[in-house]
């Protein structure tokens, strides 16, 4: 994609790599974003999954909590796995004590909700804003979305209706990893918000 707007992954905390790699694939321009200098050269953020107390930590030793907050304000296109969704949500429950998000999803998410490591599981989620073809999701002490704001809409839940996908404009949130199973079109869909803004 020649002339393509450059993208960021947030590269504080978390598999940095599997997104940046999927991200490549696509033919997308990928910055590792660790500075606010860096922030600044991308026209959208992938956020990825880790530990969120950690991605918290760190966006404000680095200076990077109000710079991403403005520019998520702006309308930046920000794609949150996991942690990420955490980091989107407005509002967190079982939070550690001070841990803060950047914020603008309208939800409330809950850390942890699907119990420990090895609790992870896999499961095909229906997506329709995808198309057909179901999405294969894995689950990694991930978050689940507790409750969804007017300002924002559910993309995808389980067969026992927990949400694990939302969007709201720009922003898109998953409780899962699909980075990790091969699934890009979430991605995709990342980056024609992005190629939409720019144009
Ligand atoms: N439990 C982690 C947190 O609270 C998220 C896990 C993940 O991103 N795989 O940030």
């Amino acid at each position: 994609m020649a002339g393509s707007p450059k993208v960021g992954v947030l590269a504080l905390q978390g598999d940095v790599r599997e997104h940046a790699a999927l991200l490549a694939g696509l033919g997308a321009e990928v910055v590792l974003v660790r500075r606010p200098e860096e922030l600044a050269t991308v026209s959208g953020l992938v956020i990825p999954g880790g530990e969120s107390s950690v991605i918290d930590k760190l966006s404000r030793i680095f200076g990077l909590q109000e710079p991403i907050r403005e520019a998520i304000a702006a309308g930046m296109p920000v794609l949150g796995t996991c942690a990420g969704l955490i980091m989107l949500a407005d509002a967190v429950v079982d939070a550690i004590d001070g841990q803060e998000s950047f914020g603008g999803l309208d939800v409330v998410v809950r850390r942890n909700a699907f119990g420990r490591q090895v609790e992870s599981f896999e499961a095909e989620l229906d997506v329709p804003e995808l198309g057909t073809g179901s999405v294969k999701a894995a689950f990694i002490r991930g978050p689940v979305v507790e409750s969804v704001g007017e300002a924002a809409s559910v993309l995808a839940a389980l067969p026992d209706g927990r949400v694990v996908a939302v969007e709201q404009g720009g922003l898109l949130g998953l409780s899962f990893h699909p980075e990790i199973t091969g699934e890009s079109r979430f991605h995709a869909r990342f980056l024609d918000r992005v190629a939409a803004r720019a144009a």
